[in-house]
């Protein structure tokens, strides 16, 4: 029993709180799970950590975030009557008209009642006893919820380098993650930034306009390519609401979640005209056309590195300094095995007299200073720092507080040799305890609002089954986990983002499991997965009956007389 309200009055006891589902993280997954299971008549309770609904865009307010999906296709197909209400003004939004948007839908559903802010969930525990599990805050609060949903999403713990001295920087200290939510001026600063993934590339390009100088710390140099972002107008937008039904049906049937396109040429089936004419009409349309050119860039090595010698043709014919220009051309790893970038002037930033490339692969950092970054070569004297440094990925958010399930067994002590579960969904050992987007799903691969709205719906049907039933837990069989792990493990090796060290292996944390733990078989199959698994009254799963004289949560179905219990 906790000895604080939730406003912080010390000694006065907290009686738990009895609901259905919490719901921890209030991205697009959470706000999907908090509308849709209250839709279905259960007691919810949401916890967010932030201010406020939008989880990366929430925090991610950094100059220059904008999302590299098409705008109509991130965003959520649940709702036709939003599809119908909210309109796109560019083809890839950037972060304020994503936030709005996402506040929109939290209006229009009035999800925010239902959530807790500023709130941290510190700890998860399952009792076998009662079969449910108790949920607690760092704000004091208590909750029994009989399911659990960790909406905590893939990128949403970020992560400083491992740089020494970093605490005693004097200057102004950001980071990309953490954005503050009032302006920030660069105008005459000395500013720089340690990062060129996504995040860095596209702070870059907006940074280097205004910063006094700008020094740019790059260890790994990233491939991006050209956005060539439009508005969009508003008879398209009218085409589009007309036809949002057909849009939303074809991202679902397609590996990627989205209307990228797709080829099922394969590289060497054409000839080299036809194929510099490909790539070229690829890089002249934007986005990431160059990833739909061919069927088998992300399996076949050398195609793939005929395709990344095109763009490091590009980037020379960008960069005017030879020196910078051959410093960014990544090398040594596939391209698209990272995530690919799309900018729209950050190699052209380069030529700009206010801007400087620190390879980091020549002349490693050494130290932070009170003043700055001291290379091998020198300290460069700073006003400003900005960390692009990533996250750690996938599991770090599942791994920062206590989950403890059956027999008290942990998350921690089941994912220490790389995270493990069953679709990306659920866990043996962990009841009732589902997540979204989570690891050896496909996040990160696909469009992830696809994959949340996949995942909730799938939570949905289960519980729905269960509520027919008569069941009150369910976990996923060490068989089945074990069967889809060797699936997940087995695809892996066949796809050439294995071999780049990256954040999608966790090579960006210091002593995390190395591997792909993603579901390599595109969005539409990880689909066919998940409704197989719902298939033959769950046979995968193992359900128990209620072991106390309590109600299973009412779903809105009918239960019938026979349940089918196994295990
Ligand atoms: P990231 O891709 O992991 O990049 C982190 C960068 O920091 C890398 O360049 C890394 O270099 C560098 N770094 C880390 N520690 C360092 C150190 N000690 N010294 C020097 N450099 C260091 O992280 P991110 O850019 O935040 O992107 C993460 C993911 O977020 C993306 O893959 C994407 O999925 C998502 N994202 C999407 C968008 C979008 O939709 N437009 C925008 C931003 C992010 P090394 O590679 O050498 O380690």
């Amino acid at each position: 029993m906790t000895t604080q309200t939730l406003h912080g009055n010390a000694n006065v006891p907290t009686p738990p709180q009895r609901i259905d589902v919490a719901i921890v993280g209030a991205g697009f997954g959470g706000m999907y799970a908090v509308y849709k299971f209250r839709e279905m008549g259960l007691k919810i309770q949401g916890f967010e950590a932030g201010g406020d609904v939008g989880g990366v865009w929430y925090w991610n307010r950094y100059p220059g975030a904008r999302v590299d999906l098409p705008s109509i296709d991130y965003s959520f197909s649940f709702s036709p009557e939003i599809e119908q209400e909210w309109t796109w003004s560019e083809q890839f939004a950037a972060q304020p008209e994503l936030l709005r948007y996402i506040n929109f839908v939290a209006d229009r559903l009035d999800l925010r009642r239902h959530i807790q802010f500023n709130t941290r969930v510190t700890s998860a525990v399952w009792s076998e006893e009662r079969q449910l599990w108790t949920v607690k805050t760092d704000r004091g609060a208590v909750y029994e919820a009989t399911y659990c949903i960790m909406a905590t999403g893939p990128l949403s713990i970020p992560k400083d380098p491992e740089i020494p001295g970093l605490e005693r920087f004097k200057g102004r200290l950001l980071r990309a993650a953490r954005w503050p939510h009032e302006p920030v001026r660069f105008e005459g600063l000395r500013v720089g930034v340690i990062g060129t993934g996504s995040t860095g590339i596209q702070i870059v390009q907006e940074v280097g306009k205004d910063a006094g100088e700008l020094f740019v710390f790059q260890r790994t140099p990233s491939f991006t390519m050209p956005m060539r972002n439009e508005d969009l107008t508003p008879e398209y937008m009218a085409e589009v609401r007309r036809h949002y039904a057909g849009i939303r049906e074809s991202a679902r049937n397609s590996a990627v979640g989205g209307v990228r396109p797709q080829s099922t040429r394969a590289f060497f089936s054409v000839t080299p005209r036809q194929r510099q004419q490909l790539l070229e009409d690829a890089w002249k349309s934007g986005g990431l056309a160059m990833l739909g050119t061919f069927c088998d860039l992300m399996t076949n090595a050398e195609a793939n590195e005929h395709v990344a010698q095109f763009v490091r043709g590009k980037i020379g014919e960008v960069v005017k300094d030879p020196v910078t220009a051959e410093q960014l051309k990544p090398r040594g790893y596939p391209i698209f095995a990272r995530r690919p970038c799309l900018d729209s002037s950050y190699y052209e930033t380069y030529n700009r007299p206010n801007v400087h490339l620190v390879d980091l692969l020549n002349d490693p950092i050494v130290e932070i200073t009170e003043k700055g970054v001291r290379t091998q070569s020198g300290e460069v004297e700073l006003d400003m720092l900005i960390l692009a440094t990533g996250y750690d990925g996938l599991t770090g958010a599942l791994l920062a507080f206590d989950v403890v399930g059956r027999d008290g067994r942990t998350v921690n002590g089941k994912w220490q040799d790389g995270a493990r579960s069953y679709l990306g969904l659920m866990m043996e050992g962990f009841p009732n305890l589902f997540m979204t987007t989570g690891p050896n799903g496909p996040a990160a691969l696909a469009n992830i609002i696809r994959i949340s709205e996949n995942d909730v719906d799938w939570i949905a049907a289960a519980m729905q089954h269960m509520q027919r039933q008569g069941l009150a837990t369910i976990e996923p069989t060490a068989q089945a986990e074990q069967g889809w792990m060797d699936l997940v493990y087995t695809l892996s090796q066949r796809s050439l983002l294995l071999k780049a060290k990256t954040w999608y292996v966790g090579a960006n944390v210091k002593d995390k499991p190395q591997g792909l733990t993603l579901f390599t078989g595109g969005f539409a199959k990880y689909r066919e997965h998940c409704a197989a698994a719902a298939q033959d009254g769950y046979r995968n799963f193992t359900f128990q009956r209620p072991t106390l004289a309590r109600p299973v949560p009412h779903t809105g179905q009918e239960a019938p007389a026979e349940a089918a219990v196994a295990g």
